[in-house]
């Protein structure tokens, strides 16, 4: 199903890890909204690198995002954030792009030099920015991009 131009339901909810342990990762109709908002959102992204967007993880559920360590109040499980990759660049060269170029976002994180996530909001975008690495096996947050 077709969501935006470029972006299909089925790039945000196909998930190896869901496959493997036959979790059903479709989205509920209420949360339908948010993920069309984030496809919506995410063109402009697309637009502003001016290269295709190959999104990682998308949608979770809540034993999807459990499953992957997410953190339960994580911006995923609501259809309102994804971890993407860009031929564009680096992950860190995708997200100064996107600070320089004014794209709204809610918070953006620079995720190990591996991808970026991006998340929205559908009432207020904070134009968060965080880096996250691993310091002593554990992630943490730094702010701003490293
Ligand atoms: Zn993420």
């Amino acid at each position: 199903m077709k969501l935006t131009e470029h972006f299909t339901l089925e790039e945000f909810t196909r998930s190896t890890t869901a496959n493997r342990l036959k979790i059903d990762n479709s989205v509920p109709a209420d949360l339908m909204p948010n993920v069309q908002l984030t496809a919506i959102k995410l063109e402009f992204v697309r637009k502003t690198l001016g290269k295709q967007i190959i999104i990682t993880s998308g949608y979770r559920c809540p034993a999807l995002n459990s499953k992957v360590g997410g953190v339960s109040t994580s911006a995923h499980t609501k259809g309102l954030a994804v971890d993407f990759k860009s031929s564009f660049g680096t992950p860190k060269e995708i997200c100064q792009r996107l600070i320089d170029t004014g794209v709204q976002f809610d918070k953006l994180i620079q995720e190990h030099n591996q991808w970026v996530h991006i998340g929205f909001s559908p009432t207020h975008n904070r134009q968060i920015v965080l880096t996250a690495i691993k310091q002593g096996g554990k992630t943490v947050y730094l702010s701003g991009l490293k």
